[in-house]
Formats: C-alpha cells, sequence, structure tokens
C-alpha cells in the first residue's frame, strides 16, 4: 500500500498522472475536500483519509505513510460484526469501504456491534477531595506571581500583571463568600485566572463550581486548551471537570439506530457514507458530544432528540444515552463547564415546570452548585431574555400538527381489528376537526401580519394584542383536545402491543410518545404568550430561512434585572467576568449599567483591571472627520461611506472585517463596491449563516474581508494576520423603536426617558462599540488599524459620545481626520510595513 502525498489546502490533482499511479497501487490513501471528493469519486482505489480524520480518533504520527496502518490497528479494535453491514454503506468498487472492511475484519472483538454503539462513554464517579489542606491565596500567588509555577508548566509564558490580579481577586472572593464583577482586557488570559482557582478551591473544600462560557465552542476551547493546562499544575492532575450542553448537541441512540435501520433496510437514506462514521465514532465516543464531529447542522439533527422527542427513562437505551450520562458526570464533576443559555434555560424549565407541577425534575440538570462563574458577563441580558421568552412560530406549529395526525393514522388504522370501527371512525373524525380548526387558526394570525417587514420587529399591543391573545386561547384549547385524543389513541396501541408484540406496533408507540412530547413544547409556549403577566412585551417578525420566509411571534420579559436577581438566590458567589462591564460615569464606579442589567444591587463590588495591550504601539484609530452626519436611509452617508470602504478595501486587500448594524445598509454598500473588488474575497454574512463558517472561510481564503452585522461585533477571535484593519461603518445603537428595547428604555427610565437613555441605552450601544473594537487586538502581537466612519463619536453635544470616549483605554490616541487623510495614511502604513 502506498499513500499519496499532499496538503488539504495546496494539493492539486493531476488526473492523468493520478490514473497511471492508481492503476500501479491497489489501496491509496488521500487527503480530500468536497471539490476533489466529487472528481475522485471515480477512482474507487482511493480512500478518504478526511471520512478517517472525521470520525476515527486521528492517527498521531505526522507521516501519511504511517496513517494506513495506524488506522488499520485502530479498526482492528471495533467489533468485526460491522464488516456484516458495510455492504449496505459502500458502493462495491469503493476504496474507502474496501479499506474499512479489510481493517474491521482484522478485528478479534467477537461482541454484537449493536451494544457496543456508547458502550465507552466517560462515567465520573462522586470522589470526595475533602482534606486536602491548600492555602488558597497563597497557592494563587504561587502559581501566577513572576516566575510562578504557570511559567514551569506552560512553555512561552510571560507573567501578566493584569491576571494575577485577577486570580487573585477572584481566589479572595471565594474564600470570602461574596461575589464580585471584574472587567479584565482581551489579553489578560482570564481563563486561566478564574479557573485555577476555582480548582483549587473545589479540590480543598470539595464543593463544585460551574462556570458558565458564551458559547458552545468557547465551552468546548476551555475544555480542551485551559482545562489541559490547569491539570498540569500539583494536586490537581485527578482535578474533573465535566463539559455539559444542551441535550440537543448529543447523539441520540433512538433517533441513529431508527435512521441505521431504515437505511439497511431501504438502502435509500442520505449520505449513507457519513452514517456509517458515525457508528464508528459512536463506540469510540467518551462524551457523545455530536459537535466533536463537525457535521453540518442538518444532519446533526438528525442524530440528536429535542426535549419533545426524547423518550427519557421509557427509552429502550436510557442507560446508555450520552445526555443523561452527561448529566450524570455533571452531578459528580469538580467543575461543569456550562453555556449561559443552557444555564438560563434550565432556570427557566425549572421556573415554569414548578408552576406546572411535572413529576419528572428535567431542570435539575446542573449541580447544586455554591460557586457561579459567568464569563463574557456583558452577554447574559441577551441569553437570560432569550431563555425567559416563549415563541410561536406558526409554520412549525402546523408541522407538529400534521406531523401528529399522520401518526395517528397509521395507528388507528395498526389497531382497526381490535376496536368498534365506528368508535376508530369518531376518534378519527375528531383529530381531522381538530386539526383543521387549528390549521385555520394558525393562518388567520399569518394574514394578520402580512405586512410585517423581515428587517423589524412590530410591537403588539392594546386590542391588537387582545385579538391575538383571544386566538393564542382557542388555539391552546384546541391543541389540549387534540393532544387528550392522541393520548387515548396511545394507550390503546399501548393496549394491542400488550396483547399482540410487534415492530409495527412498538415504532407507533414511539411516535405517538414522541409527537405527544412536541406537543406539550408547543402547549408550553402557547401558555407563556397568552398568560397575562405584567412586565412582558410581545412583538412578531419575520425571518428569513432556507425554507422560506417565516412569522414568529415572542413575548420576552421586560424587567431583566428582576429576573436576573431571583435567579439561583441560594449561590453566594457569583463570579461575573467580562472585558466590557464597565462604562464612564462621572458620578459612579463605572459599574452601575453591568449591576442594572445583571441585576446585581449597588454595593455588589467591581473591579476594573487594566488591559495587558500597549495600544499605543499596536493600534491606529482613526475617526472619519468629514462624513455626513448619519441618518437612517441617507443616502449621502451610505454612498461617501462605500467609497471610503471600497479605497481602504484596495489598500489591504484583505484581512480586514467592516461591522454594521443593519442587513439593509450592508447590503447597499456591497451592492455599490462589489464590482470594484472582485480580486477580493467578500465573506457576507447572511441571516442564516453560522458566523464560524464564515470565519473559518475567512482564515483559510487570501484576500477575504468579512461583512457582518450583530454577531460578528462580538466573540470573534481573528489573531495576528486575519485581521489587520477594522471598520465600524455606525456606531452600534439599538433601534429604539424595537419593542422590547423601548420598553427597557422605559423600564430604567422611572422618572423619564432621557433617564432611561442615560441608564440603559446609552450604555448598551458603547459596551457593543467596545466589543466591536475588542476584535482588533487580541494578543501582544497584534497590531491594527480601526477606522470608524460615524463621526457622531466626536460630537461634544452629545452625552454618550463623551461617555463612549471616556470609556475607552486611555492609551488608545484617536486622530480625528477627513477620509482623504485617512486613505494615505494607511497606504503610508502599509508601504512601512507597519501592519
Ligand atoms: S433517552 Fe432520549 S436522547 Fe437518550 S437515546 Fe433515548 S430518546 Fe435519545
Amino acid at each position: 500500500m502506498t499513500p499519496l502525498s499532499g496538503s488539504e489546502k495546496s494539493f492539486s490533482v493531476n488526473f492523468k498522472e493520478l490514473k497511471e499511479f492508481l492503476g500501479k497501487h491497489p489501496v491509496c490513501l488521500f487527503p480530500l475536500n468536497d471539490e476533489t471528493y466529487k472528481l475522485l469519486s471515480n477512482y474507487p482505489e482511493v480512500i478518504d483519509e478526511n471520512f478517517l480524520k472525521r470520525f476515527l480518533v486521528y492517527p498521531t504520527g505526522k507521516e501519511s505513510d504511517k496513517h494506513i496502518n495506524e488506522y488499520l490497528q485502530l479498526l482492528s479494535s471495533f467489533p468485526a460484526s460491522l464488516t456484516d453491514i458495510l455492504p449496505h454503506f459502500f458502493e462495491k468498487n469503493d476504496g474507502l469501504g474496501k479499506f474499512l472492511q479489510m481493517g474491521l475484519s482484522s478485528g478479534t472483538k467477537d461482541s454484537r456491534w449493536e451494544d457496543e454503539v456508547c458502550s465507552n462513554l466517560t462515567k465520573l464517579k462522586s470522589v470526595d477531595h475533602k482534606g486536602a489542606d491548600i492555602d488558597l491565596i497563597k497557592t494563587v500567588r504561587m502559581v501566577f506571581s513572576e516566575g510562578g509555577l504557570l511559567e514551569d508548566i506552560l512553555e512561552g509564558y510571560e507573567y501578566r500583571q493584569e491576571q494575577f490580579m485577577t486570580a487573585l481577586e477572584i481566589a479572595e472572593s471565594i474564600e470570602g463568600k461574596q461575589g464580585i464583577m471584574i472587567e479584565a482586557g482581551t489579553g489578560t488570559g482570564k481563563s486561566l485566572a478564574y479557573l485555577i482557582p476555582s480548582a483549587y478551591y473545589s479540590i480543598s473544600k470539595g464543593e463544585q463550581i460551574v462556570v458558565s462560557t458564551r458559547t458552545r465552542m468557547l465551552q468546548d476551547q476551555l475544555a480542551r486548551k485551559d482545562v489541559a493546562i490547569v491539570k498540569k499544575l500539583p494536586n490537581l492532575e485527578e482535578l474533573r471537570v465535566w463539559t455539559l450542553k444542551g441535550r440537543e448537541r448529543y447523539f441520540c441512540l433512538k433517533k441513529y439506530f431508527e435512521e441505521l435501520e431504515y437505511a439497511v433496510g431501504s438502502g435509500k437514506s442520505k449520505n449513507r457514507t457519513e452514517l456509517f462514521g458515525v457508528l464508528l465514532w459512536s463506540i469510540k465516543t467518551g462524551s457523545g458530544d455530536l459537535d466533536e464531529l463537525h457535521l453540518k447542522e442538518e444532519n446533526r439533527n438528525r442524530f440528536t432528540a429535542t426535549r419533545f422527542e426524547c423518550l427519557r427513562k421509557l427509552c429502550p437505551f436510557f442507560n446508555r444515552c450520552p445526555y443523561y450520562n452527561s448529566r450524570d458526570n455533571a452531578q459528580n464533576a469538580d467543575i461543569v463547564i456550562t453555556n449561559h443559555s443552557l444555564l438560563f434555560s434550565e432556570a427557566h424549565i425549572r421556573l415554569e415546570d414548578s408552576r406546572e407541577g411535572e413529576d419528572e425534575p428535567i431542570g435539575m440538570l446542573l449541580p447544586k452548585f455554591k460557586v457561579l462563574i459567568v464569563d463574557e458577563a456583558h452577554e447574559l441580558e441577551m441569553s437570560l431574555t432569550e431563555a425567559m421568552s416563549f415563541n410561536l412560530v406558526p409554520h412549525e406549529a402546523v408541522s407538529t400538527i400534521r406531523k401528529a395526525i399522520n401518526c395517528s393514522k397509521d395507528a388507528l388504522r395498526s389497531i382497526r381489528n381490535h376496536f368498534e370501527r365506528s368508535f376508530l371512525e369518531e376518534l378519527w373524525g375528531r383529530l381531522r376537526k381538530f386539526t383543521a380548526e387549528i390549521e385555520k387558526i394558525l393562518k388567520t394570525i399569518v394574514v394578520s401580519y402580512n405586512n410585517c417587514s423581515t428587517d423589524e420587529k412590530h410591537s403588539i399591543d392594546n386590542e391588537e394584542l387582545e385579538a391575538l391573545k383571544k386566538d393564542i386561547g382557542e388555539l391552546y384549547t384546541i391543541i389540549q383536545r387534540f393532544r387528550a385524543v392522541l393520548i387515548q389513541l396511545l394507550r390503546m396501541v399501548e393496549e394491542v402491543a400488550e396483547e399482540e408484540e410487534t415492530p409495527v406496533l412498538e415504532k407507533l408507540n414511539m411516535e405517538l410518545k414522541s409527537v405527544t412530547s412536541e406537543l406539550d413544547g408547543l402547549i408550553r409556549q402557547l401558555l407563556g404568550l397568552s398568560r397575562e403577566e405584567d412586565g412582558r412585551v410581545v412583538y412578531v417578525r419575520r425571518t428569513v430561512t432556507n425554507n422560506g420566509n417565516h412569522l414568529i411571534i415572542t413575548s420576552a420579559p421586560i424587567k431583566n434585572d428582576q429576573l436576573m436577581a431571583a435567579i439561583f438566590p441560594d449561590v453566594p458567589v457569583k463570579v461575573f467576568i467580562s472585558a466590557t462591564l464597565w462604562v464612564y460615569s462621572g458620578r459612579s464606579d463605572g459599574f452601575n449599567y453591568a449591576r442594572r442589567i445583571l441585576g446585581l444591587n449597588e454595593s455588589f463590588h467591581a473591579i476594573k483591571l487594566g488591559s495587558s495591550f500597549d495600544f499605543q504601539e499596536q493600534l491606529k484609530f482613526y475617526i472619519v472627520k468629514d462624513m455626513a452626519k448619519y441618518q437612517p436611509n441617507n443616502r449621502e452617508y451610505l454612498n461617501q461611506g462605500a467609497n471610503l470602504i471600497s479605497e481602504m478595501l484596495k489598500i489591504v486587500k484583505g484581512s480586514a472585517m467592516v461591522l454594521f448594524t443593519s442587513y439593509k445598509d450592508m447590503y447597499y454598500v456591497i451592492s455599490k463596491i462589489s464590482e470594484e473588488l472582485l480580486d477580493i474575497r467578500l465573506q457576507i454574512q447572511e441571516p442564516n449563516n453560522s458566523p464560524t463558517a464564515i470565519v473559518n472561510e475567512h482564515v483559510n481564503s487570501e484576500n477575504s474581508v468579512i461583512f457582518g452585522v450583530r454577531s460578528f461585533w462580538e466573540g470573534i477571535d481573528l489573531p495576528g494576520e486575519h485581521l489587520k484593519l477594522l471598520i465600524i461603518f455606525k456606531l452600534p445603537f439599538e433601534r429604539p423603536d424595537d419593542p422590547l428595547i423601548n420598553a427597557r428604555i422605559k423600564h430604567y427610565g422611572t422618572k423619564n426617558y432621557v433617564e432611561g437613555l442615560n441608564k440603559y441605552y446609552y450604555p448598551k450601544m458603547i459596551t457593543a462599540f467596545r466589543q466591536g473594537i475588542g476584535r482588533l487586538i487580541r494578543t501582544r502581537n497584534d497590531r491594527g488599524v480601526l477606522v470608524v466612519l460615524d463621526n457622531r463619536i466626536v460630537d461634544g453635544n452629545k452625552i454618550y459620545s463623551r461617555k463612549l470616549l471616556r470609556s475607552l483605554s486611555p492609551d488608545v490616541k484617536i486622530n480625528v481626520i477627513d477620509g482623504s487623510r485617512v486613505i494615505s495614511e494607511l497606504r503610508k502604513l502599509r508601504r512601512t510595513k507597519w501592519f
């Protein structure tokens, strides 16, 4: 066996030579990308190494000629019985199929492959660490001080005063059982600064700590990179850290086996090769976390169960279920790493379930922790809002009802010989009647908001709200009736199944339970939407997805501060940390906005630590003086901005990002400049594109520029060469007519609207601005240029501009110059290779 060598990035295929080469070599290993895969599918001798890499543990050796043997060895550790089903997934001549056959058949494991799925999940045992005598403050000093332990274990580590201070403050706060809020600039190394004190505290006191980050990506990064460093420290080798995500991220055996059965039975399933790869992975994985596989979202959903689809304890695979295993591990871990959305959705479920008196404690997913560390704390407001909102998406509701009626039809047919025909007909008649009524109400709702545009949220109040609530109330009643018939049908299916156990009845039983569970989710949302509750705003909006343009009705909480204060009241130590919590204030310590949105009282301890960057050296900051004044839809501003952006991008030719606040402005600018920038790859954010995919594309492309809207203002990490020029098109004000923003301005402005602007609206914009510019300088070696087109930032008459400028680091030197000068400065910086 001889491998072809080549790197994924730069490999180009000479097909003539390849054909000759393959002629002589029966098996070849070849790193492929999608394009070459299509071309090479005509060559059955070629093995897709990407497949092996994605689904198997990647071999450790660097040289590709070693890989074949390593893969073969690894395959031989799988049950040989997998070879029985292998032919269902690969074409006869497929090189990869042949290779897998060769590897799997050499295995000696004679177990049934079905029993091996998820048999290697990590199971954390409860350990009592109590007794480790650790002086937390002294240990933190030893780890973080100059010449400390971190320098010993981490190659290239540089002492950072801000990191030391952050770790010390957190240690003192945990020891003193008091909360703290810390603003620690980018580059401080805050992950280690909170993980290490947490780890030592947990080990010495035997208490669990929950760390919440903004995204799943950050969760994985913490677990992979930072936890590995923490565990190198003395006494922390045995530290048990578990990453906990929402159930939709975990592999569901039930759904997977259904899919597999279909693929094997019909031979028709989509992506059969992928299905087999997932099977290999499922046998080896320790977590069952599908994020390990980088599947496309639509494919991932085929293998996960929503809480409405999950059968919980009734599921035949419950004991091997990765999601429930993960929950058990979270109970036993010293540190649990979770994300904000899970943190709040659990809190919400807990609240809602306790209201409805559900038996199963589905909201008790997180362990009983006494210390909560919240990273990227500025984001909590948004996560809380999302978790505490109720939504009705009419087209999804229709699809649930149709799924239910189709399933009922099959069930009625299957039990027809066991019950009176007239009785079954009556049930069917009722279900059809309810379906027609439900669809009619949903249609009425959709039609009444036909004029609602995709770009804005339309507030619903007074009579309109009354009418909507009436429709939703009716919908709720009919769906409850529909559900009652479905439950009756389910009981009948169960009764028949007791007499004659057939696979069809078993499948129907499962499907009916699953669809009932989905209906429960819909009912829960309708109940939330129809509830007469103060402190909520109801609005409609349209969203564009691949399946069309859909209406969403939302009820969101206004008083996020009060909700936040009520969450986890029994957790004494809450540590909030972020690079942007502080907003300049002449009258307070600058943390009142953060305290407000986090529901903390005015005396909650807060500190601001500086940045470890040298902004004078690393950042050039220009504000374009001669831009027209920004006004919504002001063509002069848009055209002037478009011209400047185009000129700047022609100079830097990539490694840039342009941040907008609305799709409308962004699309307008792109339409004006795209033809002038043919040699530049524009990575344009679309409403449903994942920012991660765009960032990956940007990082792997030359001459690439990102055009992004809101989600690109924060959480995007583009160090070094990937971002040299950041252009801010407009200050990131939220639309004041957005129903939720407007309601919150009024909520915080108890005296008047201006008070609400000062206490909520302006600080929110300033935080977003600071987040945006934080994308540019990510490490001590970065250098970058920031250009802000919106010159309201230097308008001395505006309260917000004075606050904003004072909220920036004092090292930042701002140059307010004309657009033409910005262009010549940029040319000069390029010429002198400043960046
Ligand atoms: S318990 Fe739920 S998530 Fe787990 S395998 Fe069963 S259905 Fe899937």
